[in-house]
């Protein structure tokens, strides 16, 4: 029989590496490529104009590959549970495909698409293309737990060997016989939405640097990859955190929207070693796409895994909860991230804040100290905090120390133009250190609390790989 089918866009916005679109094209004859523009994205998350302006140039750029192929994609308003139904209905659509996601809010929606397409009458594949591995298989590998620790997650990536070679766009030749029926007023019913559309205001945007899109990734891609001294040698943290211009391929928002398959930059990057002297996980670019593995798997293996409370592998520490401090802060980090993911936000500030997987919480950064030893001229604040940029370098990090006289100098007043610092860093951290000390002692005291009782967590302790971390202080008090 002869499907029409509907492929859900949904993250996993390319062409290549697309097993379930692939999947789609298998016995189809009327092929509906969607995205549904949920307004969860909207409602749920903190999504900044920088990522929606990624997001909508991700969505031209599959658009424009589609139409190459004679189809269109289709950006559907609304909720998918109420979404589908309809479109179930109205296209006649017999298949649906689309790729696997972790994460917990798209399993709960996936479940209760995939309920309504078999009420439906609609047969639902799913393909495993967003990791480099299957994470189910890996926490199987692992006796149901997920690894907590990188060395524990290198041994069992070698026991599953390579990831599967990534499939190639689909060809003009695999679409002979399938057609995308469009209608006239397209643009207006389906059409890519605008910043306007979204709430956004086009006003804000600074120049795009990172336009999102398949193209714009795998170009990208090609140009790292013909630097292959520079790809050999990689070694993470021997990159700059702080540069003005990026010392790392700055690819992960493309990863994260699925613009690029982790499993062509895998075999990519596995091309270019071959045959030659190459640096090796944890510090390789091999080893960026484990550490993206590594905190997938704990994401799906741990229960409230963007949670302390709840979190059974994460440090409960006595926290403040000032309401106007979280404000003053919270807000910021997730909203402005571009390449923002659910699993690596939650993973790399659990380690980084020495909650789970990395433990030496005696270990503090000062934003005065690390500035200070990484950028004494204060070039990178200058650029991103340009009301600061006539201080002095002596109190480009602290310019609430700076005479008044020099603050007026600079066209800056503390308190008026620049806010006053919420925490004196050499007290709180001091506090926060007591407190985490504590939550250490009664983790380890009650068996019933302590994941450290576990083989694997002790091994998270002792661990050989070195964290990023870790790395970069020892490369600053190398200086
Ligand atoms: C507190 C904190 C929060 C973070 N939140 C996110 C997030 O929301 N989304 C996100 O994609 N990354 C996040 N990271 C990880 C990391 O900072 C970025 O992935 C990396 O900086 C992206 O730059 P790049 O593409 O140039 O990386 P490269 O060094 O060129 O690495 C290549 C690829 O490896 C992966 N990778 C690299 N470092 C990490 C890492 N530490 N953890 C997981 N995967 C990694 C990414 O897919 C990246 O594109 C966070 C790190 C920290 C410390």
């Amino acid at each position: 029989m002869a499907h029409t089918c509907v492929h859900w866009f949904r993250k996993g916005l390319r062409l290549h590496d697309n097993p379930a679109l692939m999947a789609a094209l298998r016995d189809c004859k009327e092929l509906y490529p969607v995205f549904i523009l949920d307004p969860h994205l909207h409602n749920n998350t903190c999504v900044g104009i920088n990522r929606w302006r990624f997001l909508v140039g991700a969505l031209t750029d599959l658009d424009c590959s589609l139409r190459k192929l004679n189809s269109r994609l289709f950006v559907v308003r609304g909720k998918p549970e109420e979404v589908f139904p309809k479109l179930f209905d109205m296209w006649k659509v017999t298949k649906l495909t689309y790729e696997y996601d972790t994460e917990p809010y798209s399993l709960s929606r996936d479940k209760t698409v995939t309920t309504l397409a078999k009420e439906h009458g609609v047969e639902v594949i799913y393909k495993i293309s967003h990791t480099l591995y299957d994470i189910d298989r890996i926490i199987e590998e692992n006796n149901g737990k997920a690894p907590l620790t990188y060395n524990r997650m290198q041994t069992i990536v070698k026991t599953l060997g390579p990831p599967k070679r990534p499939i190639p766009a689909p060809t003009m030749e695999d679409m002979k016989d399938v057609k995308t029926p469009c209608l006239e007023n397209h643009k207006k019913k389906y059409g890519i939405p605008t910043l306007d559309e979204l709430d956004q205001d086009p006003a804000a945007l600074g120049e795009e640097q990172f336009p999102g899109g398949e193209q714009e990734a795998l170009k990208r891609l090609d140009g790292h990859m013909k630097r292959t001294g520079w790809v050999c040698g990689f070694e993470k943290p021997q990159t700059s955190p702080n540069s003005l211009s990026p010392s790392t391929t700055v690819l992960s928002p493309y990863v994260t929207f699925g613009c690029l398959s982790a499993r062509t930059f895998w075999w990519r990057l596995r091309d270019v070693y071959q045959g030659k002297k190459h640096s090796d996980p944890p510090v390789s670019l091999h080893g960026q796409l484990l550490w993206r593995e590594f905190f997938y798997t704990a994401s799906v293996g741990i229960p409230n895994f963007n949670k302390m409370e709840g979190n059974p592998v994460c440090t409960q520490v006595d926290w403040d909860a000032n309401p106007e401090y979280l404000a003053a802060w919270r807000e910021v980090f997730e909203e402005l991230l571009l390449d923002g993911d659910w699993a690596l936000n939650a993973g790399n500030w659990q380690w980084l804040s020495a909650s789970t997987f990395f433990h030496q919480f005696f270990r503090v950064y000062s934003p005065v100290a690390f500035g200070k030893k990484t950028d004494k001229n204060g070039d990178y604040i200058k650029k991103y905090l340009p009301l600061l940029k006539k201080f002095p370098a002596q109190y480009i990090y602290e310019p609430w120390k700076a005479p008044r006289s020099v603050q007026q100098a600079a066209g800056c007043i503390v308190g008026k133009d620049y806010p006053h610092p919420i925490a004196q860093h050499e007290v709180i951290s001091k506090t926060n250190i007591q407190r985490m000390k504590l939550a250490y002692a009664k983790r380890s005291a009650d068996p019933a609390e302590s994941p450290s009782k576990s083989p694997s967590i002790k091994q998270g302790v002792k661990r050989k790989a070195p964290s990023v971390f870790d790395m970069l202080k020892k490369k600053e008090r190398r200086k």
